[in-house]
């Protein structure tokens, strides 16, 4: 089958390890253009679900087609077109950046004049000129992290699934790296595992939240974090010696669920203003700055917070603990 747009399509998908359901019933379909990102707790089954695609696990249940490649019936094809960064570090400490992307280029078939081009292209990619006759294993931890991105890259598979991409990676490597992958999301659909919340939403452009092995949420961080219960909250930055008593008046208003004060050193108090059900009380609080005559150095709506959203869908348990 291989009419379908959509690069991978996962049906049903569940992997026991004798009675315990890691991944349980999952449905996913991703299209080229799309950097989904997969968030859950400690143990939830991302990397569970990213090794079965990849083929490295084979499911208990369920299907996955990449590029129309059936993982379990067409293996090699499927592998093809598909790049895999795993968690940790690569194998071969002992050889040398050059010989080990050579290495995986001969794997992956490319020689000739492709095979210069490529490797060219993906030491230049993430940058790895500075380190190429050093053995992997002398590597900082975010260089080898580098040198696993460029053999997922090096045969420009049309499906991406990175586990963790940036774990370990310095700030400015992260940029280059989420930058990369933007870039490379034109045409491609790339799955990537993260705890860091701020990489959903600066290169996902969807992300499912994964619990106890099933997607308990699933959306643009957009239409996640509307549903955190600080969507439409706003906050506004009062002089102390002015509005000694607004958090009585800002209750009174309507739709106004609760107020929270910072105090601030600099003689100002900061307020968050939660609404009921996230609607939207902006105007009133506006009102209220216009009627008191305030001098506001701050008034913003909060769009809602992605681990707000992650904490009230998964808060069930602490982080780490076994389900
Ligand atoms: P993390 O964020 O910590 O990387 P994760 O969401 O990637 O977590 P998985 O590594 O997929 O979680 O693990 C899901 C569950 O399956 C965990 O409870 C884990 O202990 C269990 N598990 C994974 N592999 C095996 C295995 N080979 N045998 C038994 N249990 C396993």
């Amino acid at each position: 089958m291989r009419s379908s747009p959509a690069l991978i399509e996962i049906h049903g998908l569940s992997k026991h390890f004798g009675p315990f359901a890691a991944v349980d019933g999952i449905d996913l379909t991703v299209p080229g253009g799309e950097v989904l990102g997969f968030l859950g707790p400690n143990g939830a089954g991302k990397t569970t679900t990213m090794r079965m695609i990849t083929g490295f696990l084979a499911p208990s249940a369920g299907s996955i087609t990449i590029a129309g490649f059936d993982v379990a019936a067409a293996p090699l094809q499927a592998r093809q077109v598909l790049g895999y960064l795993p968690e940790g570090a690569p194998l071969y400490p002992d050889m040398t950046v050059a010989g080990f992307l050579g290495f995986i280029a001969e794997v992956r078939r490319i020689d000739g004049q492709r095979r210069r081009e490529r490797l060219d292209a993906v030491i230049d990619q993430v940058g790895l000129g500075d380190v190429l006759r050093q053995p992997i294993g002398t590597l900082s931890k975010g260089y080898k992290r580098r040198v696993g991105l460029a053999q997922a890259i090096v045969h420009e598979p049309r499906v991406l699934i990175l586990d963790e991409p940036t774990d370990g990676l310095d700030p400015n490597q992260k940029h280059e790296v989420r930058k990369l992958i933007r870039a490379m999301a034109r045409d491609r659909a790339i799955v990537i595992s993260t705890h860091i919340l701020e990489e959903v939403e600066a290169v996902c452009s969807r992300a499912v939240i994964i619990d106890r092995g099933r997607i308990i949420a699933d959306g643009t961080p957009d239409e996640l974090k509307a549903r955190s219960g600080y969507h439409n909250a706003v906050v506004l930055t009062v002089p102390r010696a002015q509005a000694g008593a607004a958090t009585e008046d800002l209750k009174d208003l309507p739709g106004v669920e609760r107020v929270t004060r910072d105090e601030l050193a600099d003689g100002y108090d900061r307020y968050t203003v939660i609404p009921t059900e996230s609607v939207s009380i902006a105007g009133a609080v506006s009102g209220l700055v216009r009627e008191r005559g305030w001098s506001v150095r701050e008034l913003y709506v909060l769009p809602g917070r992605l681990d707000d959203v992650f904490r009230k869908l998964t808060g069930h348990r602490q982080s780490g603990e076994a389900a």
